[in-house]
């Protein structure tokens, strides 16, 4: 088995929003989900041959998926030593009450949410998306991070959609140690 830093999964390849910088190219109209048993086999082909240190769920906007609660205790059951990390823009998370009961009950999960622009109207629309986080943080104490995910934006592609094209520069190793996307969330 061998232990690695981190492993994700999109729930969902949609999102609500569309950042010009989204490294997910879910701004890039991408549409569906992933269902429970797909998920559940596709771990599995991983399970007895990695350890990730951390396992994100995330997309896409994960808690587009009507399953994101059932999704939380899937990727326990298979991987049971691993943080697990829920990352969203949050706007969805109102669908999902039963949510905070089950990170609650499973100390090593984490929810990062992900902020997007810096204006104060973006500010605005996430006010009801804080106080549902802070209601959840008071009354379940699980551990809420934030990630201002407008302050490292870059693109990674020249065009869009089907005129979508990698950067060339003939730099592959330069690009890739310089590019600041491997480290998002
Ligand atoms: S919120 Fe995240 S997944 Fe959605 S478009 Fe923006 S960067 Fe991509």
């Amino acid at each position: 088995m061998k232990s690695i830093p981190h492993l994700e999964i999109h729930l969902a390849h949609a999102c609500n929003l569309a950042c010009e910088s989204c490294s997910h190219y879910s701004n890039q109209g991408h549409k569906g989900i992933l269902s429970l048993a797909e998920a559940e086999h596709s771990m599995k082909l991983w399970h007895r041959r990695l350890v990730p240190h951390t396992f994100s769920l995330l997309g896409g906007e994960p808690s587009i998926h009507p399953d994101l609660p059932e999704f939380v205790l899937l990727a326990r059951r298979i991987w049971p030593s691993a943080h697990l990390r829920l990352v969203t823009n949050g706007f969805f998370l109102h669908r999902h009450p039963a949510l905070p009961a089950i990170l609650q009950r499973d100390h090593n999960t984490s929810i990062y949410l992900s902020i997007h622009h810096d204006g104060p109207e973006y500010a605005e629309k996430l006010r009801p998306v804080m106080e549902l986080l802070k209601s959840w943080v008071r009354n379940y104490r699980i551990r809420v991070n934030i990630y201002l995910s407008f302050k490292h934006w870059t693109r990674v592609y020249r065009g869009s959609r089907s005129a979508m094209e990698p950067l060339k520069n003939g730099l592959p190793r330069q690009s890739w140690e310089r590019c600041p996307a491997k480290h998002y969330p």
